[in-house]
């Protein structure tokens, strides 16, 4: 795969060439070209996802479902949901500010021209309606950050663990952990039971124990993020919306900005800061007012907005609002 552009037209991008790019299978440096005939194992495919190509292959079958589904023809609404994940992949690999990225969504544009050009010659301009969005953001490769004396970093996740297992058995003859991962401390309760320990005790200890862990910015007891209501637009809400008291960890924990458990090339996301959770927003068609805002709005906001263009209830678990801006009144 060679440029799309000419290299020049790769505003947005740092050089091809820098430190902060993880090379792809069987390649030495994140550079064009990429010969994909040569990267592509025999009988494994998994290459394919961090590529404009598992995009273009996506489109293909959503243009697929369109028609072989008869979608748009007959009285009921359709719903079709297309997740161009490739954009992801690509994003861990590269970092946001390579030139593969830039390319990996300069190629979206055309595979999105392709789906919006089939729609209003098979479903007709005016009778469909499009949203796009995106379920994070990313952050800026960290080494990089740091090389123009920004401020991140690195937390091996293996270490963290070790010395939270560590820190537990000094305090209670027990490591007590069964996981330390996505940011959560998973604790071993029927051993807590079994010990007789007071699991709210072992959790504070864990929690002003990561309080003092480097990178770390803060943590909250299972307690607290059950029976807290903390302050919409505060990163603490963030928190405890993403918990669940029957999934979610005992402890909960976060990274000061830039700061992740990753290798130094490429990133990752799963922050509650601006760079993972402020994302696009685009609705498109049939009676949406041409207009933009810069207001906040929620991604919870886009199902009650279908939901309105469609004259149907809110789904069960609607908290987000309407957004007036896109149903024009
Ligand atoms: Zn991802």
């Amino acid at each position: 795969m060679e440029y799309l552009v000419s290299i020049a037209g790769y505003t947005e991008s740092l050089a091809d060439k820098n430190n902060y790019e993880a090379a792809p299978n069987k390649k030495d440096t994140a550079i064009f070209p990429y010969d994909y005939k040569v990267q592509l194992d025999k009988n494994n495919f998994e290459i394919i996802k961090a590529t404009p190509y598992g995009n273009t292959i996506t489109k293909d079958l959503a243009l697929a479902c369109l028609k072989a589904e008869q979608l748009g023809k007959g009285k009921q609404t359709d719903m079709l949901c297309i997740s161009f994940s490739s954009t992801d992949y690509v994003g861990h690999s590269y970092g946001p500010r390579s030139v593969e990225v830039e390319d990996v969504y300069l190629r979206l544009d055309k595979d999105l021209e392709e789906l919006i050009s089939t729609l209003n010659a098979t479903v007709g301009k005016d009778n469909y309606v499009l949203f796009l969005t995106a379920d994070h953001g990313a952050c800026d490769v960290p080494a990089h950050l740091m090389d123009v004396k920004i401020p991140g970093g690195y937390i091996s996740e293996d270490e963290l663990t070790k010395n939270i297992k560590t820190h537990c058995m000094n305090q209670f003859g027990d490591s007590l952990v069964l996981s330390v991962i996505n940011q959560q401390v998973f604790l071993n309760e029927a051993k807590i039971m079994a010990m007789k320990l007071n699991k709210l005790v072992v959790e504070h200890v864990l929690v002003n124990y990561l309080l003092t862990v480097k990178g770390v910015a803060e943590a909250y007891t299972s307690e607290v993020l059950r029976n807290n209501d903390f302050t919409e637009g505060t990163f603490k809400h963030l928190i405890q919306k993403g918990y669940n008291h029957v999934r979610s960890g005992n402890v909960a924990f976060s990274y000061n900005p830039a700061w992740m458990e990753y290798h130094n090339k490429g990133t990752t996301h799963g922050a509650s800061y601006s760079y993972d959770t402020h994302v696009p927003l685009l609705f498109f068609g049939s009676g949406i007012p041409k207009g933009s805002t810069v207001k906040k709005v929620n991604i919870v906001d886009i199902a009650p907005t279908i939901s309105m263009m469609l004259h149907m209830s809110f789904p069960n678990g609607t908290t987000g609002k309407p957004l007036e801006e896109v149903i024009g009144k």
